[in-house]
């Protein structure tokens, strides 16, 4: 008996029965936005079809160019762009999978200057107007949809995906803020669905019965004056009475600000949306399959969800990016060998906001999979790790998979280095799963690890290996303030790793990615986490049940700071602007609402008994004093390579890897990729 019955049971569509509950919800990775990425996005695909996903679903295609996403975006409107895509279709297909293609017309949120929505209302999130579309532009957009859902059957799809949530092109036209038209596409509800209505039946026409279409519905906007909750009930069964298959759950608008998918939210912290229309649906004597999504990210968490009735299907996507063999492994009972995504958004999201290729922090393979091949070793050598950190894991367990002999090698009791910081912050526990992931992989792979060891260079030399790879990763940078070595500073280490007691108010220097966490950590109370509080993590938001309020959004709660907590960097300007482009308002606005006080273009002057003096720019005197209990030290990190001398000396191969090749801006991400990369080169 599968310890997933409700996760892995096949779902019958009618015409075609998909093997499990699985989908895999669209993701933009960029591939689909030039020609000579085809090749690497049916690797892609292909590779998560090998891993037993039921049904795939692309990454957003535009049906023309007002649907853009952003200058020569990824479109499907001719013959000839479809015959590209039976690259992917037929990759996925020899590998045993489904795929449908999503269709997205971004409206207002395109980001280039030929967008077009149903009134000149620009969004927050692009600096063009949209051009208001007359009626006759309304018809050609729905016969775009048309034609990109046929040419999609005629591309091999087995059915498409009408994205019609997250605030993109239709869901522009369902809500009154951003249509204020009086003709027959505004005014009442009625007029204002009449698109998706449209789009759905039209589609289906013109693809006929036996084709998935998956209408993407908004059920929770998540913006003010969004859709009531009869609206969008009275949507989904217009759109289900007008031939869709398969609805699937959109959660918040891309202008919302409330985060929806960033690690710090729940697991599962939306299913109950979908819950509530199932139950609305099965009343009205409506069967059709639902899907929920949003921080769905192990089999788990997916089998309870549809165990609790929330759901026919869950989608999953960055899950798939972190490990394309999600679905095998819970089929096989070894879900805890799953690299979980973290939710980091690092790689892939914020990918996709640099235009890059979208990637994934855990797993650096994803979307480079017909260039990061990890082939057998032509010779079996003995290499030595050193340190057990991300950048460590990733080499030791690749190299050991490749078929060398490793040695790895932490001064710790535990593998993980910093991350075993990072998982004590409120909203990161996902970081754990990194560190279980790498345990397991460790032992299956062969790695011998030697925990309790700190490797010095005579050990290593002794040790005759082929080649030492130093992942020893940083130091604290030393920030030199007058003071600091007062009984009322420590480190973030003290505060994260050794649990050394901060005093009531404190005063955090530095404001990196660590300074944010430290100030989240210390506002928070001790063991408390709203990420594992449902009902609590919903009120510190506002997000409230769509019946009681127009897109389910009140005032937020947040309940009071655990201490009082002052956050400062010596640049001027706004704090925390190097933290992820899809992440850093969420820090800002966590720590706004717990009162955190945030001031930049500080010089720090001195640290005494009452707290820690600044001035301001070039006035260095009459300092003023922040009042705190214990300065936390949070000044940014240097590598740390003592052995890479000693080693290089004795004439050892030596190749660094992560902050001891580089703390400048490191992360995981980088630690990781280089790790992996290293160890696939040797
Ligand atoms: P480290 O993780 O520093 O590991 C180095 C290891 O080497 C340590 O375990 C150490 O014990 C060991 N070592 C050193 N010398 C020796 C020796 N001589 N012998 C044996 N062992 C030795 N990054 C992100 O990408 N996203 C985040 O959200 C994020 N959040 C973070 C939050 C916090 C609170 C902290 C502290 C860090 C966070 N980071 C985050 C940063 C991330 O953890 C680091 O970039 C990453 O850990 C660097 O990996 P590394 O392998 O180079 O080094
Ligand atoms: P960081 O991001 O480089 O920040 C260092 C902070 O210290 C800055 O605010 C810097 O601002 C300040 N600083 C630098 N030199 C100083 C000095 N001599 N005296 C006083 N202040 C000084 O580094 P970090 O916060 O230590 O984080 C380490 C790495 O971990 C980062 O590269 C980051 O990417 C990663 N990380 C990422 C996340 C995430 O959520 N993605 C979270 C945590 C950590 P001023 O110079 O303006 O004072
Ligand atoms: Fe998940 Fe982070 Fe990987 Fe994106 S980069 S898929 S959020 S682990």
């Amino acid at each position: 008996m599968s310890a997933f019955p409700h996760l892995l049971a096949p779902l019958d569509l009618g015409f075609t029965t998909l093997p499990n509950r699985v989908l895999m919800g669209s993701m933009h990775t960029g591939l689909e936005d030039g020609r000579k990425h085809f090749p690497a996005m049916a690797a892609f695909f292909a590779e998560r079809a090998r891993g037993g996903v039921g049904l795939m679903v692309t990454g957003g295609f535009a049906p023309n160019i007002e649907g853009w996403a952003k200058p020569f975006a990824g479109t499907l409107a001719t013959s000839g762009a479809a015959r590209r895509h039976k690259l992917v279709t037929d990759a996925v297909h020899a590998a045993g999978g489904r795929i449908a293609l999503q269709i997205l017309h971004t409206g207002r949120y395109g980001y280039h200057p030929l967008c077009v929505a149903p009134s000149r209302i620009q969004s927050p999130i692009s600096p063009f107007t949209p051009r208001a579309l007359g009626a006759g532009g309304i018809e050609r957009q729905i016969r775009a949809f048309v034609r990109c859902a046929r040419l999609a059957r005629e591309a091999g799809y087995d059915g498409v995906e009408v994205m019609g949530s997250e605030g993109y092109f239709i869901n522009q036209f369902l809500v009154t803020h951003t249509n204020q038209r009086t003709d027959d596409w505004g005014g009442s509800y009625e007029n204002r669905m009449r698109l998706p209505v449209e789009i759905v039946q039209r589609v289906r026409e013109a693809v006929g019965k036996d084709f998935i279409l998956i209408y993407r519905l908004s059920m929770l906007d998540l913006i003010p004056d969004g859709s009531s909750w009869p609206e969008v009930v009275t949507l989904a069964k217009a759109v289900t009475a007008a031939g869709a298959t398969i609805l699937n759950t959109g959660i918040g608008w891309h202008e919302a600000r409330i985060p929806t998918i960033a690690t710090s939210v729940p697991r599962g912290a939306f299913a109950w949306v979908t819950k509530k229309m199932r139950e609305e649906l099965r009343a009205a004597g409506l069967t059709i399959p639902l899907v929920t999504s949003n921080r769905i990210n192990m089999p788990e968490v997916g089998e309870q969800i549809l165990a609790d009735g929330c759901a026919d299907m869950v989608s999953l996507a960055r899950p798939l990016l972190a490990d394309p063999g999600f679905v095998a492994k819970a089929k096989a009972g070894r879900s805890s060998d799953i690299n979980t995504c973290i939710a980091c958004n690092q790689a892939c999201l914020d990918h996709t906001f640099q235009l890059k290729i979208a990637s994934c922090l855990v797993n650096p393979r994803a979307g480079h999979e017909t260039e990061l091949v990890l082939q057998r070793a032509p010779a079996r050598k003995r290499y030595a790790v050193v340190g057990a950190g991300p950048a460590g894991l990733a080499a030791s367990t690749t190299l050991a998979e490749r078929g060398h002999e490793v040695h790895l090698f932490d001064a710790a009791a535990q593998i993980g280095g910093q991350f075993n910081m990072a998982k004590k912050i409120p909203g990161k526990e996902e970081f754990s799963e990194t560190l279980r992931y790498f345990g397991r992989r460790i032992e299956q792979a062969g790695v011998t690890l030697h925990l309790n060891t700190r490797a010095t260079a005579e050990a290593l030399v002794a040790g005759r290996f082929d080649a030492v790879l130093l992942a020893t990763g940083v130091v604290a940078r030393d920030p030199k303030i007058p003071g600091q070595d007062g009984p009322n500073v420590l480190s973030y280490i003290d505060v994260l790793l050794h649990g050394k007691p901060a005093g009531e108010r404190v005063a955090v220097v530095g404001a990196g990615g660590i300074g944010f966490d430290v100030a989240e950590f210390l506002v928070t109370p001790a063991g408390h986490s709203p990420t594992l509080n449902l009902p609590e993590w919903l009120a510190e938001w506002g997000v409230a049940d769509p019946a009681t309020v127009r897109g389910g959004v009140v005032r937020a709660q947040p309940a009071p700071p655990a201490r009082r907590v002052t956050l400062l960097q010596r640049k001027a300007g706004k704090l925390g602007r190097g933290l992820g482009k899809t992440t850093g308002w969420i820090h800002r606005a966590a720590l706004q609402m717990k009162q955190v006080e945030m001031i930049g273009g500080v010089n720090y002057e001195r640290i005494g008994p009452q707290g820690l003096f600044v001035t301001y720019g070039e006035k260095r005197q009459d300092g003023q004093l922040i009042e705190c209990d214990t300065v936390v030290l949070c000044a940014g990190q240097e590598p740390l390579r003592e052995l890479e001398a000693p080693l290089r000396a004795a004439g050892v191969a030596v190749h660094l890897i992560g902050g001891a090749h580089e703390a400048s801006e490191l992360d995981a991400k980088r630690a990781i990729d280089q790790g992996t990369r290293l160890a696939a080169s040797l």
